[in-house]
């Protein structure tokens, strides 16, 4: 279906070399292209925009969702209600002519493609391609199936997994790449390997053993599996009558059973068993991960930020003057030590009044600036346990009348209502505590806010229930910014964290690697305490102290949690081995 001609040179010419595919549901690649709801999203952006700094033969694919994620408006109450955020995609990127059709409920349902380029700062290119159903001669529901980002129900979810694994295959073959890798950004992609399973199938006169004719282990060469998700029911399953109502006998159904589970196909599984190299993107979550499933061999990659992007300007503007060249090298942070610790805090005060601004336009609630002020700032939902700071309101009142603000922002998703509630919660609490501790809750959090959030708070507050924060990746931004990370020992913060040097922790050791109970009240008071007897007074009275462990925090955590470390490990470990 590919007219040659109508194919741009310079598409031509990125197919002339082989590629890593990286496919995600998710990728949150700017503020104004709504195609992301967390961390999840932002990281593959990050992943994304650093495969353009290194010059890495890498192409992205994932959905167009056209009408977003969603905008969060919140009532005085903090109720939040859901308008769609529509954007358009041609303002952007370009519409590929090439076609590609993918069987859906024994329809054929037309795919094409938009093609984005990230530019880095220095010079590469990694194209991503954000497939579309929206085609003329596709029926009106199907047209539908790339509009929102994790909307709908189960087979809403399974026909976007459809258009993602195989839709996105098919597609960069018919554009005419050679594909060396694929990448699977957690389980939403893993349909791909079906794919290839028929490509490589071998024809049935060769084997001895029907079994063989499927050729796992030239798949299982090509495939990278990255999971994100440490707990059972975060992974998509889909039961099996689905699957053949939607998506047809794609590989028989024993097979298909052996791969991905017997009572129902499970994403995860499926990945697993067809990837040669496996990740967990933190050190816990990979012993988490191989608990949850164990005889798979799961390495770990930790997660990285994008450094150029989640510093803000007026840290920019400082490390060009000091350590020139440190965007596309972050190794430079080592040098911290270097900048005068006046220039680290006039640059902070600089971000801490842009933040102010903001809050006070989109709030209306006016910060002091000489107030420690804690931000959390993530998506709504029960786990992250926005509310741990709250356990005994009282407390809080005492430790921090006059001497704390604190700034939140996130979404809950639409169908999250334990993640509604919290934010209702927050508000109230808000309303009566505002004449001892001001509070602030932004609306819409996106990609902005978060950079304003990441910079412009004095402590960055992360308080997850153990182990389910795979990693996280804000506290990194924060880190880029100097900003200190005040955390349970989770995800990343177990391998950042020196205490009272890089940071400081709130509850015991993370020795778990299952899901235990409810720690709250352990964890609230070792936070109380900690706030009480060293951040308050280190931050009012001991500022040089405080700036030491600002450098700490540039010089020792985004010196590392960086994406450009990050990608060279999946290169060496994963790409190519
Ligand atoms: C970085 C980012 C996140 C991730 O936050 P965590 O604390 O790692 O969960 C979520 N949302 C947005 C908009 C982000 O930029």
């Amino acid at each position: 279906m590919m007219d040659m001609h109508s194919m741009t040179d310079e598409l031509l010419e990125l197919t002339k070399q082989p590629k890593i595919a990286y496919f995600s549901m998710e990728i949150g690649i700017q503020n104004d292209i709504p195609t992301y709801s967390g961390g999840l999203g932002v990281l593959a952006g990050d992943t994304i925009k650093t495969a353009a700094d290194l010059k890495l033969p890498m192409i992205a694919v994932t959905l167009i969702c056209r009408k977003g994620y969603f905008r969060q408006i919140l009532d005085e109450n903090g109720r939040q209600i859901e308008s769609p955020d529509p954007w358009e995609p041609s303002r952007y990127m370009k519409l590929l002519p090439t076609k590609i059709t993918v069987q859906i409920e024994g329809r054929d349902v037309m795919v094409q493609a938009w093609q984005f380029n990230v530019k880095s700062i220095i010079g590469g290119i990694v194209p991503i391609f954000f497939l579309d159903t929206d085609v003329d001669g596709n029926m009106p529901d199907d047209r539908e199936i790339t509009s929102y980002l994790y909307g709908g129900e189960q087979a809403y979810r399974l026909k976007q997994e459809i258009v993602l694994g195989i839709g996105g295959v098919r597609i960069l073959h018919e554009i005419g790449f050679e594909i060396k890798k694929y990448h699977m950004n957690e389980g939403h992609s893993s349909l791909l390997t079906l794919e290839l399973l028929n490509m490589f199938k071998r024809p049935i006169e060769d084997v001895w053993d029907e079994k063989l004719v499927w050729d796992t282990e030239k798949v299982k060469d090509l495939c990278v599996f990255t999971t994100h998700t440490p707990v059972e029911a975060g992974h998509d399953r889909f039961p099996y009558d689905l699957v053949s109502r939607i998506m047809g006998e794609l590989i028989p159904l024993n097979v298909l059973k052996e791969l991905a589970g017997k009572d129902s196909l499970n994403m995860t599984l499926l990945g697993l068993n067809l990837s040669e190299f496996i990740n967990g993107v933190a050190k816990k979550h990979m012993e988490v991960s191989r608990n949850m499933f164990p005889g798979y061999e799961i390495s770990s990659i930790t997660n990285g930020v994008h450094t150029y992007t989640w510093t803000c300007d007026s840290f920019k503007k400082l490390y060009d003057k000091y350590l020139p060249g440190w965007a596309n090298e972050p190794e430079l942070f080592v040098r911290v030590g270097r900048i005068p610790d006046e220039e680290i805090w006039s640059t902070h005060i600089e971000a801490k009044k842009i933040l102010f601004d903001y809050v006070r336009a989109n709030t209306g609630v006016e910060m002091d600036p000489d107030i420690l002020t804690i931000g959390f700032a993530r998506r709504a939902t029960a786990y992250k346990r926005a509310d741990l700071i709250f356990s005994n309101i009282e407390r809080l009142e005492r430790i921090g009348a006059e001497k704390l603000q604190i700034i939140y922002a996130g979404k809950a998703h639409p169908k999250d209502d334990s993640g509604k509630r919290l934010i209702e919660k927050i508000f109230s609490i808000k309303e009566r505590l505002k004449d001892k501790i001001k509070m602030a809750y932004l609306k819409n959090h996106n990609m902005d806010t978060a950079l304003k959030m990441v910079s412009g708070v004095d402590v960055w507050l992360n308080t997850p229930l153990r182990p389910r924060e795979a990693s996280g990746t804000s506290g990194m931004k924060a880190a880029h910014n100097g900003v200190i990370n005040f955390s349970v020992l989770d995800g990343w913060w177990i391998e950042g964290h020196i205490e009272g040097f890089t940071g400081w922790s709130i509850g015991p050791n993370p020795d778990e690697t299952t899901l235990i109970d409810n720690m709250d009240t352990r964890d609230a008071d070792d936070l109380y305490e900690k706030l009480e007897n060293i951040i308050i007074p280190l931050f009012y009275d001991n500022r040089h102290v405080w700036i030491r462990m600002m450098q700490n925090a540039i010089g020792k955590n985004a010196y590392y949690f960086n994406c450009h470390r990050m990608m060279r490990r999946y290169v060496t470990d994963a790409y190519i081995r």
